[in-house]
Parts: structure tokens; C-alpha cells; sequence
């Protein structure tokens, strides 16, 4: 496998030049290593080349690299969230990218005893496959997440559909870009909602140019050694 140090190069001045097409501060975007295919070593080797956030879409992988690297990341979940496995691992976040229903906030809001940096899923692109909530369905959600007070709505998350039609996936990033302004102009203290977390190794650089503040790139960032492991997003 290629040097992470390598690809990191790459992405970088790939991020810069989207950053200057948009008249954005480079600054301004967070790269999350999606670590979920790869082991706990290939992990240490981001962090290594300088990388700070990691994501795992599965608690077993979250807990299993949280064990070596613990507070030497900033961790990110990105898979979609079972109620039943909050309690193993709400501790060990810091980003959950996946709050998409009411029940899972009651059981966030139940578990901790600090406040909790969310991103609420938004399925803009209406993929059957895809979770989260529809886009209107995202203003009522957000003002009934007042009443747990551990979650804080740092920002929106969607993933684009997995298509050639690079227009396509521009216009998912610019709804959730929308509704994102939408959210924040109602200046709700526990849902500031200032964060965009969407672009992912095929689709980084349209979604930095449209808006997103963190990108989540997994295999042309750190490669994938595993096959099984898409399982826990379904
Ligand atoms: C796997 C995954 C990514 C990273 O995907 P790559 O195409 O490997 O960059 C980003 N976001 C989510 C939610 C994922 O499950």
C-alpha cells in the first residue's frame, strides 16, 4: 500500500486548489481518516503523517483502535448508530455523524453526562439504501432535540449517491448546504449547526467547493485491507 504521508500530499493540494476555486480557507476543512477498513497500526500511520480525526462506522473498530490510540485522535462514528450499542461507545466519540432519530437522542441524552458534538443525517439524495432523515423532515427534528439537553447540533451530514454524474452529486452538496444556512439562522443555542460534514475519496473536492467543513476519506486517504467491513453501515 501506498504511504499515507503520500496520498496525504496529494489530497491536500487537491483540497487547497478546491479551497481556492470556492475563495475558501484551506483551514477551514477537517480531513477525517476513515480508518474502518484498515488495522489499528495503519491508523497510528495517520496520525503519524499528521492527521488528527479518525472515523469508524462500527463500534467494534471504534473500541478496538480507541484501546492503542485513545486521546491521540479526535474520534469521529460514521456508520448509522444501533440504540442498543450507545452505551459501549458514547464515551470514547467526540463527532457522532449519524443522529437520525428521535429515540437515538433520548438514549444519547441517557448515557453521558457531557454534551455530545452531532451531525444530523440528512438522506437529500433519497436513495432508498441511504440513512437519515429527508431533508424536510429536518427543521421539526432539530427543534424537538431541544429537549435532550446532552446533544449539541454542531452541523448536517449526508453522503451523495454513488453515481459518475459529478452535477448530480453537486446539487446533494448544495441542499444540504441550504438547509444547513436554514438551521443556523435560527440561532438555536444547543444546535448552532455551523458544521458540513460531507465529500468522501470520490467526491472531496466537489464537496469542499460547495460548502463542506469536514471531508470523510477513507480509501484514497489510508487504503482498505478488509473486505467485510461495510457491513455496519446497513
Ligand atoms: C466508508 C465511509 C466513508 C469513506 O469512504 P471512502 O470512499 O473510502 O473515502 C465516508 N463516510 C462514511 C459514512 C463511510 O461509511
Amino acid at each position: 500500500m501506498t504511504l499515507i504521508i503520500d496520498n496525504l500530499q496529494h489530497i491536500q493540494k487537491s483540497i487547497q486548489m478546491a479551497c481556492q476555486r470556492a475563495g475558501r480557507e484551506v483551514s477551514d476543512v477537517t480531513i477525517i481518516a476513515v480508518t474502518k477498513q484498515v488495522s489499528t497500526e495503519r491508523a497510528i500511520e495517520a496520525l503519524n503523517a499528521g492527521l488528527s480525526h479518525l472515523g469508524e462506522n462500527r463500534p467494534e473498530g471504534l473500541l478496538e483502535k480507541h484501546e492503542t490510540i485513545e486521546n491521540r485522535a479526535t474520534w469521529h462514528y460514521i456508520g448509522s448508530m444501533q440504540t442498543r450499542k450507545v452505551r459501549k461507545v458514547i464515551d470514547q466519540i467526540d463527532y457522532l455523524h449519524s443522529l437520525d432519530r428521535i429515540s437515538l437522542a433520548e438514549e444519547i441524552n441517557k448515557r453521558v453526562n457531557h454534551t455530545v458534538n452531532c451531525f444530523v443525517q440528512v438522506n437529500v439524495s433519497g436513495e432508498e439504501s441511504k440513512h437519515g432523515l429527508t431533508p424536510e423532515e429536518v427543521p421539526t427534528f432539530i427543534e424537538q432535540l431541544s429537549n435532550y439537553p446532552h446533544i449539541r447540533v454542531v452541523g448536517l451530514m449526508t453522503m451523495a449517491p454513488n453515481t459518475e454524474d459529478k452535477e448530480l452529486i453537486r446539487s446533494v452538496f448544495k441542499k444540504l448546504k441550504k438547509l444547513q444556512l436554514e438551521i443556523a439562522s435560527k440561532g438555536y443555542e444547543y444546535a448552532p449547526c455551523t458544521e458540513l460534514s460531507m465529500g468522501m475519496s470520490n467526491d472531496y473536492e466537489i464537496a469542499i467547493e460547495e460548502g463542506a467543513t469536514f471531508v470523510r476519506i477513507g480509501t484514497a486517504l489510508v487504503g482498505s485491507e478488509r473486505r467485510d467491513s461495510n457491513e455496519g453501515e446497513r
